[in-house]
C-alpha cells in the first residue's frame, strides 16, 4: 500500500515571522532575493511557486505611519476630477461584472476604500458592507454614501460566519501580514457556495520581471505579499476553495502600471506621474518642483499610451497580466 506524505498545510499564524516554509506551497529551501526601491526592505520570493514578500514586514503596530492622510487624500478623494470620473467608471463597471456572478444577498468588500464599488452593489440591490482599516480610510464610505463599514482587523472583525454571498479583495489582499488567516476568515465568513473575488499585482508578470524594483505595482512595505498566479491558486486550493476563473486583463490596473513601471526605469523621479494626477490634496511632488521632467512627460505620453495598449493585450493572451483577477467558490 502506497502512503502519500501528509498534505502541507500553511500555518495560520507567524506569517509576518520568517515562516520556515514558503505559506503557499510548502516548499522550505532559501529564498532568492531582490533590491526593493523602499530603503531598508528587500524582496524575497519563492523559487518554487514564485510567491514574494517584503523583508522586514512592517509591524502591525507601525503600518499606519506608511498610510498618512495625504495617502487617501482629503474627503478620500485622492485625484483630479477628470481621473475620478474614470475611477467612477471603472468601479460602476465592477459592480456590474459581480452583478452577473454573484447571487443578490450580503456581500463584504475587505478594504472597501471610500466604498465607491459597494455603494454601486447596493444600487444593485445587494446588502452591502465594508472593511477598512482606519477610521480616516472608513471616512467617506460612511459619513458619505452612508455605508455600513466596520473598521480594524479582518481576522477579529465583528462579521457573522457563514453569511455572505461573496467576499471581494480587490487589491487589498497583498496588504495583509497574513493573507494565510485573510483566505481563512474569508471562508468562514462566506455561506457554502459563496464566491471569493480577489483581485492581485501579478508578480510572476512580464511587467513585474522586467522592471524588478520599478514596478508600480510593488508598493513596498504596504504590500507585504506579491502573489504570482500559481501561489494564490494554491493558497486557495489550501483553504478549500473552487477556483473557477482567472482573467489576466484589466483595463483599469494594466496599462498604468506598466506605463508608471517604464517611466519609473527611465530614471524620472519614482512614480511623478501618479503624483501629477492625484488633486492637490494627496499629491506628494509637483509639476513646479520638477517642471523638466513634467515637460519630458507631456511629450512621451503621446508615444507611450499606443505601445503600453498593445503590450498589456499581449501580456494578457500570454497569460502574464500585470495584475490577474481569480475567482473561487466555497464548497
Ligand atoms: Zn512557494
Amino acid at each position: 500500500m502506497v502512503t502519500s506524505a501528509p498534505r502541507f498545510q500553511p500555518e495560520l499564524s507567524d506569517q509576518d515571522k520568517r515562516p520556515a516554509r514558503c505559506p503557499a506551497c510548502g516548499f522550505d529551501g532559501p529564498e532568492a532575493s531582490a533590491p526593493s526601491n523602499e530603503a531598508g526592505f528587500e524582496l524575497l520570493a519563492c523559487p518554487d511557486c514564485g510567491l514574494g514578500r517584503t523583508w522586514p514586514p512592517v509591524p502591525g503596530d507601525e503600518i499606519s505611519r506608511w498610510y498618512p492622510e495625504q495617502y487617501y487624500g482629503r474627503e478620500n478623494v485622492r485625484f483630479n476630477p477628470l481621473f475620478e470620473r474614470l475611477i467612477r467608471w471603472f468601479r460602476r463597471r465592477r459592480a456590474a461584472v459581480l452583478y452577473n456572478r454573484v447571487p443578490r444577498g450580503p456581500v463584504l468588500d475587505v478594504g472597501c476604500g471610500r466604498g465607491l464599488m459597494l455603494s454601486y452593489m447596493r444600487e444593485l440591490g445587494y446588502e452591502a458592507h465594508g472593511l477598512e482599516l482606519s477610521e480616516t480610510a472608513a471616512r467617506h464610505a460612511r459619513n458619505v454614501l452612508k455605508l455600513e463599514v466596520a473598521t480594524g482587523d479582518f481576522l477579529n472583525s465583528p462579521h457573522e460566519k457563514n453569511r455572505y454571498n461573496a467576499v471581494i479583495f480587490c487589491h487589498t489582499l497583498e496588504h495583509f501580514a497574513n493573507p494565510v488567516a485573510a483566505i481563512a476568515r474569508a471562508y468562514e465568513l462566506l455561506k457554502p457556495g459563496g464566491v471569493l473575488w480577489i483581485a492581485v499585482p501579478n508578480y510572476g508578470s512580464w511587467q513585474a520581471r522586467l522592471f524588478g524594483r520599478f514596478w508600480f505595482h510593488i508598493d513596498a512595505p504596504r504590500h507585504y505579499f506579491h502573489f504570482t498566479v500559481w501561489s494564490l491558486d494554491a493558497l486557495l486550493q489550501r483553504h478549500r476553495f473552487r477556483v473557477v476563473q482567472l482573467d489576466h486583463y484589466s483595463f483599469e490596473q494594466n496599462p498604468y502600471g506598466l506605463l508608471q513601471s517604464v517611466l519609473n526605469a527611465a530614471g524620472f523621479r519614482f512614480n511623478l506621474l501618479y503624483s501629477l494626477l492625484k488633486n492637490s490634496t494627496a499629491r506628494t511632488d509637483t509639476a513646479l518642483r520638477y517642471p523638466f521632467q513634467t515637460a519630458a512627460h507631456v511629450l512621451l505620453l503621446p508615444l507611450l499610451v499606443p505601445f503600453v495598449v498593445v503590450a498589456t493585450g499581449l501580456e494578457a493572451l500570454f497569460k502574464s497580466g500585470g495584475t490577474f483577477e481569480m475567482y473561487a467558490f466555497k464548497e
